[in-house]
């Protein structure tokens, strides 16, 4: 495979950007070998600047639920586009994307757009603690809730330990507020409530976590973190941004009803543009400004194109739409695990409605320290050995694999034909 212009787009760009890349996973660190730049994309496939086309497992992680291009999205865009790309004021788009995203998710009675999926796991946090006036916050390792410096936070050793900065330029009084707790353990948050229950404003949690790797919530893990905030005052942060208006037309919330006293969204709901909200309880979310007191704003939040390719690939998320994501999703994860299983490489599929991860392991995975114990070696020969058959799969064994709605049959069996040489080569990678 040619990848002498990616190759060269990638020197250019180490020059003039750290990394080379504007999100660190984009430059293949975990994997290895030259990030490809992509000029083009569409319905299931991605074009590189050699001209290679990948069947793209990875969905912009997560927005391009009805695949790339989608006509209508296109269409939308176009016409708002031509009206004017921002404006600085209210429009008539964010109501229409603020009512679609209400009339969906119950718990949602008023929410406010932003650009990006940290700037609302940021303002909600930031909102929860207005409300309470209390300061801590109850994390999960291995959660992801965007680059906030209080939740860029590391568990220490202990069950309860108060974060330790995650990455240096978050200070220790950042960190000190978050108290990081192992996922899916319901008597660690117990205890965290029993030791410091006055003082906690909020948990945090991915409403099915997706950034370790797919971990689902135990049965009932959702609904004691539920009971345990509301019999302690504190609020209940669901964060929505990688499942919202993905795994259901709710969400999440759609296969597991837990009312969370705010949530946050992003992805899906901006169609491939920087938009993403948070929103919740009436009586919290009138608490920000220009309503209440807790300052919160954005340039850009609500933009006209954002909100109408949001709006636009809301709309075209049909039932058709999910049940052709969730049969392809199903087919992938059956296929990758056969091949996976037939060339001997111990593995652990892991679903969660149309989300799926493959752990290469085969002990039992519940929480980041299980996730952490794969083998990424042999996940890292298995990407490349699929890269090189024109799948473009996550470049971390850390990520969910993205199916769209244009994932037909011909890419389909573009990945069935890719994977048993994928699997030999985990197999090799494996026993060495
Ligand atoms: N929350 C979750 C669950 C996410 O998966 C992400 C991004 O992957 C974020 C928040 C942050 O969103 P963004 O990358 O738009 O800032």
């Amino acid at each position: 495979m040619n990848i002498s212009h990616s190759r060269d787009l990638f020197d250019r760009a180490s020059l003039v950007v750290p990394g080379g890349v504007n999100s660190p996973v984009r430059a293949f660190g975990a994997v290895g070998g030259t990030p490809r730049f992509m000029v083009e994309a569409a319905g299931p496939y991605l074009t590189d600047a050699d001209g290679n086309r990948y069947v793209d497992l990875v969905c912009s992680w997560g927005p391009m639920i009805l695949g790339h291009a989608h006509p209508s999205v296109v269409e939308a865009l176009s016409v708002a586009a031509a009206k004017g790309t921002s404006f600085g004021t209210a429009t008539p788009g964010e109501v229409a994307l603020a009512e679609e995203i209400v009339s969906r998710v119950a718990p949602v009675e008023k929410v406010r757009l932003v650009s990006s999926g940290t700037e609302a796991t940021m303002s909600a946090v930031r909102l929860a603690r207005g409300f309470t006036g209390r300061s801590k916050v109850v994390k999960f390792a291995g959660c992801y809730h965007g680059h906030v410096d209080a939740l860029l936070a590391s568990a220490g050793s202990g069950v309860i330990t108060f974060g330790l900065p995650d990455t240096p330029g978050v200070t220790g009084a950042s960190a000190a507020d978050t108290i990081v707790l192992p996922y899916n353990s319901v008597s660690a948050v117990e205890e965290a409530f029993a030791a410091y229950g006055g003082e906690i404003a909020c948990v945090i949690t991915e409403a099915c976590p997706a950034n370790m790797g797919v971990v689902r919530p135990l049965p009932g893990f959702n609904a004691r973190l539920r009971e345990l905030c509301t019999a302690n005052g504190a609020l209940l942060i669901i964060d929505e941004v990688l499942t919202g208006f993905r795994v259901s037309a709710a969400g999440w919330y759609g296969l597991e009803p837990v009312d969370a006293d705010l949530m946050t969204f992003g992805k899906v709901m901006g169609g491939g543009l920087p938009a993403a909200a948070f929103g919740g309880r009436a009586d919290v979310m009138d608490l920000l400004a220009p309503a209440g007191p807790v300052y919160q704003a954005g340039t850009l939040s609500g933009n006209p194109l954002a909100c109408a390719a949001g709006l636009a690939t809301l709309q075209a998320c049909t039932p058709a739409v999910y049940a052709a994501v969730d049969a392809a999703a199903q087919r992938v994860g059956d296929l990758a695990a056969e091949a996976l299983s037939k060339a001997g490489v111990p593995h652990r599929l892991h679903r969660a409605g149309n989300l799926f991860s493959i752990f290469f392991t085969d002990e039992e995975v519940v929480d980041f320290a299980g996730a952490r114990r794969q083998d990424t070696g042999a996940y890292k020969a298995f990407f490349h050995a699929m890269l090189d058959h024109g799948v473009y799969l996550p470049p971390s064994a850390f990520e969910a694999w993205f199916l769209s709605a244009a994932h037909d049959d011909e890419a389909l069996d573009r990945i069935a034909e890719a994977l048993p040489r994928a699997a030999e080569a985990a197999a090799q990678a494996a026993s060495t």
